[in-house]
């Protein structure tokens, strides 16, 4: 969502494990301990699984540090002080990892020195396994702990910079979202995919993102016992939108949208954008989407954040209606910036002008920094962007 942080995380030096307990306030009085299928958890089943690489025909490993390389889940099959740089890919169905060829149908990769596993230039926290999926392609998922992988993620998706109550807010709808997945998706081989957030392994590690998540850990929201899946954006632009106008889900009081007010300070609040039509053209086609020649286009059914569920596009022959978010993200959700627009046929150029960033469901990321700078907590803020929704602790 924010890539230029990506780019200041890539310099802020890789981090601390050991990091001092917290000494901020928390009241939880207002948290109710366990929840609905959460009694009792051992530490093992704290892990969730990410897919890093979808059907890949090759990538670069390396541990810098002891390691130990597993075929299946306890059979070593290798281990050493360090691992060079090694590349991997698929030879006749069997894994070739570094030049030597594994008979196992999966390799689990593990640091033991904490260093973590560098894959493509990226280094990872967790257990790296990669999985033959054809005769030519792999997949690799990666298996952490879900407090680090809270923190990876709070990293990338807030500048390490804003309010701590902002960041702990955003630290608990990170942690609910993934515990909703994780429920949901518990017999398939990964409970997310890493484009589902904004994820760059230990790239997202800071002191203050580890500390951040201490003073929440544990803690998620829930709707009449209910984890839900806790949604956020950027900006809203004014007012937050209902889950089921955006993604068609079923109607959820914390996700039904609310007036922000908080979110002004976002370049992003209002925009005007300059789109060529070839290139809105173009994308269209090649999704199979049938236009050509755009006369206009317009959002229709439109929430309470004006944002459109649909996009009614008018051709010289014909027009077509078409999921408004679809058709933001096949024409570029980092150059439109949202679904609530409104258009201007320029000729060579459509020219959008529109309010927010992001889909607008769920907490508003410019406007929880807002609140945090106006003196609320985090349970405060994460009351009033998911109204009706109760603070558990599950472990
Ligand atoms: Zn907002």
């Amino acid at each position: 969502m924010h890539k230029t942080f990506y780019i200041a995380i890539m310099f802020i030096v890789p981090f601390l494990v050991a990091v001092t307990h917290l000494s901020c306030k928390r009241d939880i009085t207002k948290i109710e301990e366990g929840g609905r299928d959460y009694a009792s958890r051992d530490e093992s089943a704290l892990n969730v699984r990410i897919l890093l690489l979808d059907r890949v025909k090759k990538a670069e490993l390396s541990v810098d540090g002891r390691y130990q390389i597993l075929g299946g889940l306890s059979n070593v099959v290798d281990e050493g002080v360090k691992l060079d740089k090694a590349n991997v890919f698929i030879e006749n169905g069997w894994i070739n990892l570094g030049g030597k060829r594994h008979y196992n149908s999966e390799l689990r990769i593990k640091d033991l020195g904490g260093s973590g596993i560098v894959l493509d230039s990226i280094p990872y926290r967790g257990e790296i396994r990669i999985l033959p999926q054809t005769d030519k392609e792999f997949s690799v998922i990666e298996e952490i702990n879900i407090e680090n992988f809270v923190v990876g993620v709070l990293g990338c998706e807030m500048p390490n910079s804003w309010e701590e109550d902002a960041l702990r807010s955003q630290a608990v709808a990170i942690r609910t979202y993934v515990e909703n997945r994780r429920k949901a998706k518990k017999n398939e081989p990964f409970h997310l995919d890493k484009s589902e957030l904004a994820y760059r392994g230990m790239l997202g590690e800071t002191a203050k993102s580890v500390k951040i998540v201490q003073d929440t850990a544990g803690i998620v929201m829930a709707y009449h016992g209910e984890i839900f899946s806790a949604y956020f954006h950027s900006t809203c632009g004014g007012h937050t939108e209902d889950v089921n106008l955006v993604f068609g889900k079923e109607k959820l009081p914390p996700l039904s949208g609310v007036k922000c007010g908080y979110c002004e300070n976002s370049k992003y609040y209002t925009w005007s954008v300059n789109i060529e039509k070839s290139s809105i053209l173009q994308k269209l086609q090649k999704a199979k989407v049938n236009v050509s020649n755009i006369v206009s286009v317009k959002t229709v059914n439109h929430g309470p954040g004006e944002h459109g569920s649909e996009v009614e596009i008018i051709a010289a022959k014909g027009k077509e209606l078409m999921n408004a978010n679809r058709f933001r993200l096949l024409v570029g959700p980092n150059n439109l910036y949202s679904t609530a627009f409104t258009a201007r046929n320029n000729g060579k150029n459509i020219t959008f002008s529109g309010k927010g960033w992001g889909h607008g469901v769920g907490l508003c990321q410019y406007g929880v920094q807002g609140m945090a700078k106006k003196g609320f907590n985090w349970r405060e803020i994460l009351g009033h962007y998911y109204p009706k929704s109760e603070l558990r602790r599950i472990y």
